[in-house]
């Protein structure tokens, strides 16, 4: 598997650090409003990386945060007239809102970064005592130029650097020793949360607290951290930084940024107010076809969204829908019994699908190409199954469609809501088949009622049953 390293600019095998284990950080959102189709982009692609891991059979352990204490969050929190932790608790949940409309997995980990003030404290003290860090007043800052490798990964050149940042000193800045040290911790202004540290009551700077978090969750060492482009600088150069003095260690072997979702060819964002939040979209769309929007291109290319693309990511789930609906129909009437011999040959093609699948995902997380494979599958599924169809087939047909789909965490099958009446027919149809002795079929609607999320429990009152 092959991987496109924003680091060293090249696709790169896929070599994880301990066999068979893949340690993953994902910078999360800074929660003070409902997020934006753009933070969905990051989201959905790198659930889909780690479901693809996990098919290839890595155990994953994923950390992504969400920073909870920011100028924005308290802004918010001062418009509104409540603390700075009701705005971001209040966001944390819609956030997890969207993610489960969107079919995100929770993280192994979702760390907050109000909760690991103690783990900053501590990395900021070993900084400073490593001379890579030093105290004006109360406020920490990060020794820049002690950083034999700082600029590695944005590529930038520090004097470069110096020259562009030259017209954009501000108030305070010229306390630091070098205009490209940055902060690690600020004293609190007046109505701000604070904690207490050595150097002042105050709060970390927001690199601090990455570093901080993927240590504790994954270790000094990680195989793949990641993000959106907009990231590369300053803040994951600056978590290298930090990370790299504090541990004496290579931070993470992999960086991998997700290219914008732009609007108009503008990106999108709070700041531009050209934004469509997750939970506008959700009042026009089943969420899956932002999934399929999203993963209709390569991770690495700029997206535009646009209505157009939107109704063909619709149209595009319903096919793939309309398949697997087919098929399940189809095997409700389907003769039992081994594959016929055209269906063996056919069988044998259908490995085709997968290869192609494995091979677009393999490289670099081809998405495009691999919902292409899964395209291709569906029209296979549709022209090789029929009425004449045996179950053994159509099973085979359908399974596939679906593993293939669930590794993208595209829900290719909705689920069918059972009415009360339907529950309490099959039920009653249950109690006769016992009745009759026939264990088989009364087992096989208990199995059916439980596929469709129905528990049963058999009381001495008769049947009882209710919803999962
Ligand atoms: P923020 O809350 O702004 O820190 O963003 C959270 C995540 O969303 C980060 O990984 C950003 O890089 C990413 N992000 C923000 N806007 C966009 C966009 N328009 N396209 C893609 N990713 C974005
Ligand atoms: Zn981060």
């Amino acid at each position: 598997m092959k991987l496109y390293n924003t680091e060293t600019k090249r696709k790169e095998e896929f070599v994880t650090i301990e066999p068979g284990k893949v340690r993953m950080y994902v910078c999360g959102p800074t929660v003070y409003n409902f997020i934006h189709i753009g933070n969905a982009r990051p989201m959905i692609v790198f659930d889909t990386v780690r479901r693809y891991l996990e098919y290839r059979g890595y155990e994953v352990n994923y950390v992504s945060n969400f920073t909870d204490v920011d100028d924005k969050i308290i802004a918010k929190a001062i418009e509104e007239g409540v603390t700075a932790q009701e705005i971001s608790e209040r966001y944390i949940a819609e956030c997890k809102k969207d993610m489960e409309g969107m079919n995100v997995r929770h993280a192994t980990t979702h760390p907050l970064a109000t909760r690991e003030i103690d783990g900053m404290i501590e990395m900021i003290q070993t900084l400073i005592d490593k001379g890579y860090a030093y105290d004006v007043d109360g406020t920490v800052y990060f020794r820049t130029r002690k950083f034999k490798s700082y600029g590695k990964l944005s590529h930038k050149n520090l004097d470069d650097l110096r020259a562009g940042n030259r017209s954009l000193l501000v108030t305070g800045e010229d306390q630091k020793e070098d205009p490209l040290d940055f902060v690690l911790w600020k004293p609190k202004k007046e109505g701000e949360p604070y904690w207490t540290s050595p150097w002042s009551d105050g709060r970390p700077g927001w690199h601090i607290e990455c570093s901080v978090m993927a240590k504790k969750y994954l270790g000094d060492e990680i195989d793949i951290h990641a993000g959106g482009e907009d990231l590369i600088f300053p803040h994951h150069e600056n978590e290298i930084a930090q990370s790299e003095c504090c541990n004496g260690k290579i931070f993470s072997r992999y960086w991998l940024h997700n290219a914008f979702l732009n609007i108009d060819n503008r990106k999108m964002s709070k700041s531009l107010g050209n934004f469509f939040t997750v939970r506008e979209i959700s009042e026009k769309y089943d969420l899956q076809v932002l999934r399929l929007f999203m993963l209709s291109a390569h991770y690495r290319s700029p997206l535009n969204f646009s209505a157009e693309l939107m109704e063909s990511a619709k149209s595009a789930l319903e096919r793939i829908r309309n398949a697997v609906s087919n098929l399940t129909f189809l095997g409700k009437n389907a003769a039992d019994g081994e594959l016929s011999g055209q269906e063996q040959i056919l069988a044998e093609q259908l490995g085709a699908y997968r290869a192609k699948f494995e091979e677009a995902m393999d490289d670099d997380f081809n998405t495009a190409d691999a919902l292409a494979a899964i395209f291709e599958l569906v029209k296979f599924a549709n022209s090789s199954a029929n009425a004449d169809s045996t179950k053994a087939w159509l099973e085979l047909l359908r399974k596939e469609l679906l593993e293939l789909c669930e590794v993208m965490g595209i829900i290719a099958e909705e689920k069918e809501e059972l009415l009360d009446a339907d529950i309490e027919a099959l039920i009653a149809e249950r109690q006769a088949a016992r009745k009759a002795k026939n264990f088989a079929r009364a087992d096989e609607i208990r199995n059916e009622l439980l596929e469709k999320g129905i528990t049963l429990l058999d009381t001495r009152e008769g049947v009882k049953w209710k919803r999962a």
